[in-house]
């Protein structure tokens, strides 16, 4: 069967899921194909930061947002098994923002969100279970994409076509650019264990001999994140159940005790961290935002809040042009003028690289001090900790949790003219 639309996109996660919302909410017609029957998925990003949580507020779902918030970090605690190092409160990091928290909200409650909120707008449609299988060319241009559902082959034509598929995305080969990945050193395994009613409330992370522990509370259990030496993963199973407990008790004491949950490797997930980048982002009539642009690393909790970001400048930079195009009846065999697309990488490209630069920075510095000799103190001298808490633990927690270069959502002309109907008269 063949459809058409004005913007295809290809995946259903945060970055697909958004644009699609902000371009419908424009009167753009957009299409989002998404491989899986619902958006569940366990141990994804789910740290929504202010920079994000003020864009819900200005598409006015900041209240319903409320409603699925399981959790609220204000600080961050980052100390090594010897002791406590930094302290950051995001109050004090950047007073002058409306937000000051890190809100925990399943993945899949955000996306259920942002999809009822898009379906109200009629020019938004979204095909579960659809899987892209490749894009469709003409005269060197992508011109939409082929996908299957129910079995069958599928064709969607499209003005413009979106790579939101993440980080395995298949159809960034149709960009034609290189992947740049980025020497990434460590792998994470993800767990649970309960959370008792004394204990703290922020984020805590703790360097040790062996690994790092970082514990993100979820109210009544603690998500722990272990970073571990890449590929050792193996070796920390072969080892078994009772060293891994003993490891993660050692370098953080204070979850001594409630180890012992652990009593299966099922519950044990595998994160194969990665940091990537496309040279380039787009190519004639396809442009790659979120994780299929620039895979993102754990560190500072950044993925979703960057595919949000990219979801909201390709909207802003994009949104009046598709519209245009929209009206043209020939619009199917015609290319986008490819600089307009390559306006979004230059407005995100800068931000993003700065942040996974300092990813990789964090990450080599964490490994070092990680394999050092085992009698080795980690705990620097009082002038480095001084240092540390003056310097990186404010500017750090402000380009993680505000982001470089926020964005926010242009006002569309209606929004104008309701805002002057609001002005007072001078
Ligand atoms: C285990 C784990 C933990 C994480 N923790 C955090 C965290 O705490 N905080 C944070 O901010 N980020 C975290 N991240 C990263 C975060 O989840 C991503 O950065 C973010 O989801 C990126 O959004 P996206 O929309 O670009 O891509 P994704 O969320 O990956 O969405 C891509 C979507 O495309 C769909 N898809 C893929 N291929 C096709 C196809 N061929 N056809 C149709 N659909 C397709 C997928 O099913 C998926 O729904 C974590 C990631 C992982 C894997």
């Amino acid at each position: 069967m063949i459809g058409t639309t004005t913007v295809a996109i290809s995946g259903g996660g945060p970055a697909g899921v958004l644009l699609g919302l902000l371009l419908a909410r424009q009167g753009v017609e957009v299409t989002v194909l998404e491989k899986h029957a619902d958006f569940l998925r366990d141990f994804r990003g789910d740290t929504v930061h202010p920079s994000t949580q003020l864009i819900l507020q200005e598409l006015g779902l900041l209240e319903e947002f409320q409603g699925i918030v399981r959790g609220r970090i204000g600080g961050v605690d980052f100390g090594t098994s010897d002791g406590p190092l930094v302290r950051a409160d995001l109050a004090r990091v950047h007073p002058r923002h409306p937000f000051h928290e890190i809100a925990l909200a399943p993945q899949w409650d955000l996306l259920d969100l942002l999809v009822r909120h898009a379906n109200q707008y009629p020019t938004f449609g979204i095909v579960m279970e659809a899987e892209t299988t490749d894009a469709l060319f003409a005269a060197g241009s992508v011109r939409g994409v082929r996908y299957r559902k129910d079995g069958r082959d599928h064709e969607l034509r499209a003005v413009l076509t979106i790579d939101a598929e993440g980080r395995g995305s298949g159809l960034r080969e149709s960009i034609g650019t290189e992947l740049l990945r980025f020497g990434v050193p460590i792998d994470v395994l993800w767990f649970r264990v309960p959370r008792l009613p004394d204990d703290a409330s922020d984020l805590r992370g703790v360097l040790g001999h062996g690994g790092v522990v970082v514990a993100i509370n979820r109210e009544d259990y603690w998500q722990i994140a272990l970073l571990v030496r890449k590929g050792s993963a193996d070796e920390v199973r072969a080892a078994g159940l009772p060293t891994f407990r003993q490891r993660v008790g050692s370098i953080a004491p204070w979850l001594q005790g409630r180890l012992d949950a652990i009593d299966d490797w099922d519950q044990v997930k595998l994160l194969s961290v990665a940091i990537e980048r496309l040279r380039r982002w787009s190519a004639p009539g396809i442009l790659a935002i979120g994780d299929a642009a620039h895979t993102m690393s754990p560190v500072g909790g950044v993925g979703i809040n960057l595919a949000v970001a990219d979801a909201v400048a390709t909207s802003n930079l994009l949104g009046p042009s598709l519209l245009r195009a929209q009206r043209d009846p020939g619009r199917f065999a015609k290319t986008l003028n490819p600089a307009l697309l390559e306006r979004v990488q230059r407005r995100r490209g800068a931000a993003t690289a700065i942040t996974q630069r300092i990813q990789v920075a964090a990450q080599n510095r964490i490994i070092e001090m990680v394999d050092s000799p085992e009698d080795r103190r980690l705990t620097p001298p009082a002038p480095v900790r001084m240092l540390l808490q003056s310097v990186a633990a404010q500017a750090v927690p402000r380009v993680f949790a505000y982001g470089l270069r926020p964005e926010r959502v242009a006002l569309r002309p209606q929004d104008e003219v309701a805002a002057r109907a609001k002005a007072p008269v001078s």
